[in-house]
């Protein structure tokens, strides 16, 4: 049975899933089919990031439908609670919205959702991004059939097997050694959003010799001493965070790359705090895992979100 995985940055917004994933079966046929007829199964319709959620108060949550209710669309298997209820997830045009029901994207609701329901969107979401733009086979063009579980794809002509992609990222928030943290505003950003350093991790490279290339690349600051955090999937479309720090050694100017960055820039604690209070700077919302990295930081919440909020 699966549990919110516990990391140094204590508990991640995306990373709170508590619904058992039961792969064994994924490819089980008469399990699904009898799973499917179930009129006690949950499925849950996402659409371009985004389902249907309910509010009431401060609580919301997801909106299920019963498979007969499903529309069509690739299916997937998300996975069986505690109470035996299965859960399955369709790409499709999202049902009608329902009182007080909405459409709401995983950035948006990401962090709101309770711990079941933040899993299942999460997961939800990353498996209808690799089937929506991998309908087709790379070795020679046939359309793929997805597998009866829908975590995998066929070729029909040659036979070869296709899996979900998930991009690994780093993330890592570097300090001086006064403890300063370097934050960067994304030269495609606007206004007064700033965060921590982040990217790709390339073919052949591992995360840490990422997060050191990274770093150089986009301040030039040469960083040596790593620490791995922890990591949350980020299915905006396929990417999976690897949160780090990382130390720079004394003596070193920032030089920006300005096809990167905007700018970036030395924060102690308190004039961090103080210009976040001025409204100088806005910091990442909760949904994601740098506001994490940065308040673990920090010591303790920082007020601010960017705002309008990303959807
Ligand atoms: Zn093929």
């Amino acid at each position: 049975m699966s549990s919110p995985a516990p990391s140094s940055l204590g508990s991640l917004a995306l990373a709170r899933g508590t619904v058992d994933r039961v792969t064994a079966r994924r490819l089980d046929t008469d399990w699904l089919d009898a799973a499917w007829k179930d009129p006690r199964t949950r499925v849950l319709v996402v659409s371009d990031g985004s389902a249907l959620v309910r509010e009431d108060g401060d609580h919301i949550e997801l909106v299920f439908v019963p498979p007969d209710q499903a529309p069509p669309g690739t299916r997937f298997l998300l996975g069986q609670d505690s109470d035996a209820t299965v859960y399955f997830g369709v790409s499709a045009p999202l049902p009608a919205a329902g009182g007080g029901e909405r459409p709401a994207s995983l950035r948006e609701v990401g962090a709101l959702l309770p711990d079941r329901d933040a899993g299942l969107l999460t997961h939800a979401v990353a498996l209808a991004n690799w089937h929506d733009t991998h309908t087709h086979c790379p070795l020679d063009g046939s359309a793929t059939v997805p597998d009866p579980g829908g975590h995998s794809a066929t070729c029909p002509v040659d036979g070869s097997e296709h899996f979900p992609r998930t991009d690994p990222a780093v993330i890592m928030l570097v300090t001086d050694p006064d403890d300063r943290c370097l934050l960067a505003r994304n030269a495609a950003w606007p206004g007064r959003r700033v965060s921590i350093l982040a990217g790709f991790v390339e073919p052949g490279e591992s995360a840490e010799q990422a997060v050191v290339r990274e770093v150089a690349e986009e301040t030039g600051i040469v960083v040596t001493s790593l620490r791995y955090l922890g990591s949350q999937p980020w299915p905006m479309p396929r990417s999976l965070m690897l949160g780090f720090r990382a130390q720079a050694p004394a003596g070193q100017v920032i030089a920006v790359d300005k096809e990167e960055l905007a700018e970036a820039h030395w924060f102690s604690r308190e004039e961090l705090l103080a210009a976040v209070q001025a409204r100088e700077l806005a910091l990442p919302p909760p949904v994601s895992i740098a506001r994490h990295i940065i308040e673990d930081w920090y010591g303790g919440p920082l007020p601010s979100t960017w705002s309008p909020p990303l959807r």
